[in-house]
């Protein structure tokens, strides 16, 4: 069975080809278009902000921990007020902690290795 092939939300005579459910024709017929909202123009826009590229000032330094909900917060802060995402007074989670991660990782590793 191939694809679904609708009609023209607005003619209805010839096949849809575009994700607002008209064909090409009716599309790009002005004030037609407008009629039909794509149904992807609401749950797919584009959302967050726009990337953007070059230098950004350097925020102030964060002492929310990597991972948590309060560093999103403050990455989202950052990227509204277009400055760097990171900064290299932000808070870090101990060194130990990050070790003993690691060799859990390992460890995990090499026991799945030997099933
Ligand atoms: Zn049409």
């Amino acid at each position: 069975m191939g694809p679904v092939r609708t009609r023209c939300r607005h003619c209805a005579v010839r096949l849809a080809t575009r994700t607002s459910g008209l064909c090409r024709r009716c599309y790009e017929t002005p004030g037609v278009r407008g009629l039909y909202p794509s149904p992807h123009a609401g749950r797919y826009a584009r959302r967050g902000e726009l990337d953007f590229f070059g230098a950004a000032p350097l925020p102030l330094p964060t002492a929310a921990l990597p991972g948590t909900a309060a560093k999103v917060l403050v990455l989202e802060a950052r990227a509204a007020r277009r400055e760097q995402l990171f900064h290299p007074d932000d808070a870090a989670r101990p060194l130990e902690e990050r070790n003993l991660e690691v060799l859990a990782f390992i460890l995990l590793a090499d026991e799945e290795e030997e099933l």
